[in-house]
């Protein structure tokens, strides 16, 4: 484990926060042409964290232009070459884990047992994983004898991705999308959200660090306003979206009849269905880590729960009786279970979403905890007595909040399961293998989970069916959604 020598508890001294910082652009950081900043804070504390650089419209022009610049060098690499710098990337942030790891739970509020357990980890598994990718794609394809002659195809990158990212999952986002741009021969403009620009500046650093050429990489802090101007450069030819679905249309609006390519990974309600022969410990576990997982803040959360009628009283239970032992409080505790909600724009959203759901008559139960004076805080709750047509049932919460629904066959376990415009993901608790294999057929989500949730990995492709978004992450198709053949 690379954290077997970091001594506990975590603390914020472990990272060095320095009080401001600029973009990067061409390998360098700098302050913003109009000199614009703003602060980010710790959804924990309040406290400011530090000032960052507010890129607007000319930072987006000057940040294109070195990417456009570096990628005529770094796409003529050799992937073997390429591959090298993202295995020292990979490296590296092994390297300074525990550093990120504490950055990332303070400037995003997530405990800091999930950002070191699962965030940090993966985020180096990402660029291994590609970096492993990189030179194994030259010349793919070329010089087939057909009974024509010789034909080929050759795999080219697309030239600048413009990419955009959320807070949920800051740094693991960041590697989703710059780690096959860069094997692929890409060069890149990412632009943080403006909760959470922190880790990527380090991100920056590390760049600098493993000797990547000036320009591969190229770093905007700042708001949609900047996202906007990212999108509508006209020398970005591929755009890299994650976040909500109503940004994510208007992206999709902007870009028709550009000719820029795209993929967009938006928002889910997932259906997490427990049938009556499912272990009932186990699933209760799966339902929590579905749902409570980063205070709920997470696109493929399990946010619907669909359990069957036989074993709806039994689950409930043992399901209240889990959420009572859950420990909210100080992210950099590693004991802690439920963290700060990342922003106070995003507490009153899931305020208003529950205050919703009981004037439309659901039965709200919240986890008995107290909440700290300062931070953005949200207990666990459940709704009960949940129809299909309760504003609950329908709308992403993207917060600590379940909602239970029944059903009593398989096949209306699937069609409740898929009566939401999202399609993202979802989970099945059964000990039968064949049932798994005909539920996880019908349902229209881009990832299944069966006895587990919110598992990843860098082999496997994440993506969203209908207004889930479009394209793939991760895995080979994740790859090809960089290139042109
Ligand atoms: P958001 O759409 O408000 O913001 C996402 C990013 O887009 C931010 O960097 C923001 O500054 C930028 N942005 C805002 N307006 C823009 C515009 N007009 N043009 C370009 N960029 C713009 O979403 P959020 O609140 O940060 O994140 C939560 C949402 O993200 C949820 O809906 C969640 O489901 C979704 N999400 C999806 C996935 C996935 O893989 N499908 C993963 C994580 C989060």
């Amino acid at each position: 484990s690379v954290f077997a020598y970091a001594p506990a508890p975590e603390s914020r001294s472990v990272v060095d926060i320095a009080p401001s910082y600029g973009l990067f652009i061409d390998g360098e950081f700098a302050e913003a042409a109009d000199g614009k900043v703003f602060k980010t804070v710790s959804p924990s504390t309040e406290e400011v964290l530090s000032e960052v650089a507010q890129a607007g419209t000319e930072d987006v022009d000057r940040a294109v232009k070195a990417a456009r610049r570096a990628f005529e060098k770094w796409s003529a690499l050799p992937g073997s070459e390429r591959a090298k710098y993202l295995f020292r990337i990979a490296r590296i942030i092994q390297e300074r884990s525990r550093e990120l790891a504490v950055l990332e739970t303070l400037d995003n509020g997530k405990p800091i047992r999930e950002t070191r357990d699962a965030d940090l980890p993966l985020v180096a598994a990402h660029f291994f994983y590609y970096a492993g990718w990189a030179d194994k794609l030259d010349h793919a394809g070329f010089g087939r004898r057909t009974t024509e002659g010789i034909a080929g195809a050759t795999p080219r990158p697309l030239g600048v991705a413009g990419q955009i990212i959320p807070w949920n999952f800051p740094l693991l986002m960041l590697a989703w999308k710059i780690a096959p741009a860069l094997a692929t021969g890409n060069t890149v403009v990412l632009k943080p959200a403006e909760t959470t620009p922190l880790s990527a500046l380090f991100f920056a650093d590390i760049c600098r660090q493993a000797g990547l050429p000036k320009g591969v990489v190229n770093i905007l802090t700042g708001y949609g306003d900047a996202g906007e101007a990212l999108v509508a450069h006209p020398d970005v030819n591929k755009v890299a979206f994650t976040g909500s679905t109503a940004v994510g249309k208007a992206i999709a609006r902007q870009i028709a009849g550009t000719g820029k390519k795209a993929t967009l990974e938006l928002g889910g309600k997932g259906a997490n269905i427990v049938f009556d022969d499912a272990p009932v410990d186990q699933a209760v576990e799966g339902i929590v880590t579905g749902i409570f997982f980063n205070q709920g803040q997470v696109c493929c959360a399990g946010s619907r729960l669909l359990v069957q009628e036989s074993v709806h009283d039994e689950v409930l239970h043992a399901l209240k009786r889990r959420l009572s032992t859950l420990r909210l409080g100080d992210p950099l505790d590693k004991n802690t279970d439920i963290g700060a909600i990342n922003s106070a724009e995003q507490l009153a959203r899931i305020g208003a979403l529950v205050e919703t759901g009981e004037a439309e008559g659901a039965e709200r139960w919240s986890a008995p905890c107290e909440l700290p004076s300062a931070g953005y805080w949200f207990a666990p709750t459940l709704f009960t007595g949940v129809s299909q047509a309760h504003t609950v049932a329908r709308d992403e919460i993207f917060g600590p909040v379940l909602s239970v629904l029944t059903f009593r066959t398989p096949d209306e376990a699937v069609a409740k399961a898929n009566n939401t415009q999202y399609g993202l993901s979802a989970g099945i608790w059964t000990e039968k293998g064949s049932r798994i294999l005909a539920v996880a057929n019908k349902l229209r989500a881009g990832v299944v989970w069966a006895n587990t949730f919110n598992k990843f990995d860098p082999t496997s492709p994440f993506g969203g069916y209908k207004e889930s978004g479009f394209g793939r992450e991760g895995g080979r198709h994740g790859l090809e959604a960089y290139l042109d053949v």
